[in-house]
């Protein structure tokens, strides 16, 4: 077993708390931070608090913003009739570098997985049925990750909305199935944007 000083292991344990990181890299970042001048650290450590403490949901569509309402929703120039349905801020970064997306968008923050216990009252999708009941939308496309649970929340909310009379369509080719729309790269996302198909 290694040992390290009580305050470097501490931190090592942060940084192994953070997806995707194992012991020997988070040991590595760990060294690396205590190898940087103090005001390095303080500017690192300051990032992650003001991020955590400025940021908030964005009324409208959910994503992260540092507003009430995002620069996507507050922009005129949009089509706020049209909503694009990811699962995560990160989705809709990836949505918008294809440039082939002038609508608005409604982050649901996961998708639903009964192995994982998140049920339809765990994401933000009543916020995306209050938006649709409001009125003035004419098409929600369905833009989760094309596997088992990304599917099933498309079905589940296509299937919600269906009394509002509003078309419901889902984005189709080009993406792998099994796959995370964060993984795909511009011209298959906007291939599948534009061969959407009608739930
Ligand atoms: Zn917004």
């Amino acid at each position: 077993m290694e040992y390290f000083a009580p305050p470097l292991q501490a931190l090592i344990e942060e940084f192994a708390k953070l997806p995707g990181i194992g012991n020997k890299t988070a040991q590595r970042l760990a060294f690396y931070i205590i190898n940087q001048p103090e005001e390095k650290a303080q500017k690192f450590a300051n990032a992650i608090l003001n991020a955590k403490k400025s940021l908030c949901y964005c009324k409208e569509c959910q994503n992260l913003s540092d507003k009430d309402l995002c620069n996507i929703c507050s922009n005129p120039a949009r089509d706020h009739g049209i909503i694009c349905v990811t699962e995560s801020p990160k989705d809709v970064l990836q949505m918008e570098k294809t440039n082939e997306f002038k609508g608005v968008y409604h982050v649901l923050h996961g998708a639903i997985s009964p192995m994982d216990h998140v049920g339809p009252d765990d994401i933000r999708i009543k916020e995306l049925v209050s938006r649709v009941a409001e009125g003035g939308i004419r098409e929600v496309i369905m833009a989760t990750n094309p596997n088992l649970e990304g599917e099933t929340t498309a079905m589940y909310i296509s299937k919600l909305l269906k009394p509002f009379g509003v078309k419901v369509t889902r984005i189709a080719h080009g993406v792998p199935v099994g796959g995370e729309l964060e993984f795909a790269d511009e011209v298959t996302l906007s291939k599948a944007l534009k061969w959407r198909v009608e739930l």
